[in-house]
């Protein structure tokens, strides 16, 4: 098999071919659906394309609450199905991909008047655990007060009863999406971001192509292909009105949002998932330097591209982690980043955001576009599955053509191919050896490139000369990584999405900045219109997760 990487100096031969050939299936989005569908669909035989409008995971599947988890508000639903769905989902992401799945404790405070009493959160988590098909070892604890306040002593002492002790996965959101990608490229997908759908090419009142804009070299062209995938998140509603389709269900978009506190200001020492006085309940999760806290769920009818923070987002946030945690005495000017995203959901009459289901669903239109809407990060691969299932069975009628089965459940990830947290500790081992970097900082980079940190340090030892500093060093070497295997263009791609060091490491944003704009200047050719905008693009981006909307 060639060695077929997603690199941005490839992208002019990845537009000639999507503007020459013709596809067995073209997906329009490139968050992780897409991503999902477009490895199911190139592994099942097909000749796939992919384009997205700005980057990959740039919609809400980089803004989520980077969770890999059995949904443990949908069994209060009793959405057993999903339940047990993504709860088996967890374990073969884990498995596929070990380096961005990380299984974790979350703590359930039982408290005075919530909403589970001691046996209930008991046999709830039991059946959680059964439904998911949780192993023995990792199977849910009943805890004491005593011991839930031990656990975690920020938790409000005078109304916890106990707590229930049971197991999530974390995860990076933005960088799942570009292992998928990554991978669905290495089995022959020719995918491509900064490409827009704009319309869709019709012959007897069948779509046939899509006309496209290339943002990047400001070109437009026709990609022709036998099926399409819409699979553009919160953006599918609009597409389907493009292709005159918008009857029955519809989306309805919740925004979501997640504030992050300095560690030093919000020192939790465990996760916690904990109840809201409005009856809701959200996530504080310790992250490296940093904890995070969220999420809202509020309707949302605005622009779709730019969804934004409000002060009362903020304030709603600070208000249930303070009452929850109220030694942390926490204020908005505290708050050291943010981001918000919109959930893709499925309309349902009479309901409220926290009530409507996170189901997926399939809708087809008379002129043959198939869009896929709901679900969860978590569910992507058997949305995909069932998404391909569709695909497969019209090529297979109209083409008289056999596709394999599905068989991602098999396909390890790209950076995936590491045995077991031992394996994982030795490249941290490795890295700290070798780049002097210290634990947190060689864990950080090893949990987000996996397998082929190796190739980070290669090129880390080849920049001695250029870069004699070895922080430096580091960002350069993952500037030319991200470039030449994860198309990054923009100097967002990398800081934002692929390092997530606008959320997470902002002092880094500050002195990584002008490597990451002089490399990518000149390896791609930026021109001074281009490098200008985009160092601006970078600036509004780094701010704005600061900028709550009065
Ligand atoms: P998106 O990620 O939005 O991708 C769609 C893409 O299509 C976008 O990148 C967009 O740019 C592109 N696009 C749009 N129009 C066009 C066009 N015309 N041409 C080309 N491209 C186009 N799920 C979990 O499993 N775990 C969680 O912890 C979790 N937490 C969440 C928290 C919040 C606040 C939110 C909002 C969601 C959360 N979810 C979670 C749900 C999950 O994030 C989403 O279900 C998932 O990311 C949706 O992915 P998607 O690919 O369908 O949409």
């Amino acid at each position: 098999m060639p060695d077929l990487k997603l690199s941005a100096l490839e992208r002019p031969d990845t537009l000639k071919k999507l503007a020459e050939e013709k596809f067995d299936l073209l997906i329009i989005g490139g968050g992780i659906t897409g991503a999902g569908i477009a490895l199911d669909a190139v592994t099942r035989g097909m000749k796939v394309a992919l384009i997205e409008k700005r980057d990959f995971g740039w919609g809400t599947s980089s803004r989520s609450t980077k969770l890999i988890h059995g949904g443990l508000r949908y069994l209060k639903q009793l959405e057993i199905n999903l339940v047990r769905e993504v709860g088996r989902e967890r374990a073969i992401i884990h498995r596929n991909a070990p380096h961005i799945v990380h299984p974790e404790n979350m703590l359930l405070p039982i408290i005075k008047q919530g909403s589970l009493g001691k046996r209930s959160t008991s046999l709830g988590l039991y059946v959680y655990d059964m439904l998911a098909g949780v192993q023995r070892k990792e199977r849910r604890v009943m805890l004491t007060r005593h011991e839930t306040l031990k656990l975690e002593p920020l938790l409000r002492d005078d109304v916890v009863l106990g707590g229930g002790l049971y197991k999530e996965y974390r995860t990076d959101d933005a960088r799942l999406v570009i292992e998928v990608m990554k991978t669905a490229r290495k089995f022959g997908a020719e995918i491509v971001n900064y490409t827009e759908a704009l319309e869709f090419v019709y012959d007897h009142g069948k779509a046939v192509g899509v006309e496209v804009r290339d943002h990047w070299d400001d070109r437009t062209l026709t990609i022709k292909a036998d099926k399409i995938v819409n699979a553009a998140g919160p953006w599918v509603d609009g597409l389907r009105q493009l292709d005159n389709s918008m009857n029955g269900k519809r989306l309805h978009l919740t925004k979501g949002v997640h504030l992050v506190l300095p560690y030093e200001k919000f020192p939790l020492k465990q996760a916690v998932y904990f109840d809201v006085e409005d009856g809701r309940m959200i996530f504080a999760i310790p992250r490296d330097k940093i904890t995070y806290v969220g999420t809202t769920d509020t309707n949302y009818k605005h622009e779709i591209d730019s969804p934004y923070v409000t002060a009362d987002d903020v304030a709603y946030l600070l208000k249930a982690v303070n009452h929850m945690f109220p030694k942390a005495e926490l204020k908005p000017e505290d708050v050291s980043s943010s981001w918000v995203g919109l959930r893709p959901l499925i309309h349902e009459e009479g309901k409220g955001p926290s009530e409507l289901s996170r189901k997926d669903e399939i809708f087809y239109s008379k002129s043959g576009v198939i869009t896929i809407a709901g679900g969860k990060l978590t569910g992507f691969r058997k949305m995909a599955e069932r998404t391909v299932d569709a695909v497969a069975e019209q090529l297979e009628k109209e083409q008289k053509r056999k596709f394999k089965p599905c068989k991602t459940d098999r396909i390890i990830l790209a950076g995936g191919k590491l045995k077991g947290t031992k394996e994982i500790n030795e490249l941290i081992e490795t890295t700290i050896t070798r780049t002097g970097l210290n634990k947190v900082e060689a864990r950080i980079l090893v949990e987000k490139y996996g397998s082929n940190t190796p190739k980070i340090l290669t090129r880390f030892d080849k920049l001695e000369a250029k870069y004699p500093n070895a922080a430096q060093r580091i960002i350069a070497a993952e500037v030319y990584y991200t470039i030449e295997e994860e198309m990054v263009v923009h100097p967002s791609d990398i800081l934002v999405r692929r390092s997530g060091k606008v959320y997470f490491e902002r002092e880094e944003v500050e002195t990584d900045k002008p490597i990451v704009m002089q490399i990518l200047a000149d390896t791609l050719g930026y021109t001074e219109a281009q490098q200008e905008g985009l160092e601006q693009e970078l600036d509004n981006d780094y701010n704005k997760v600061l900028a709550f909307a009065k």
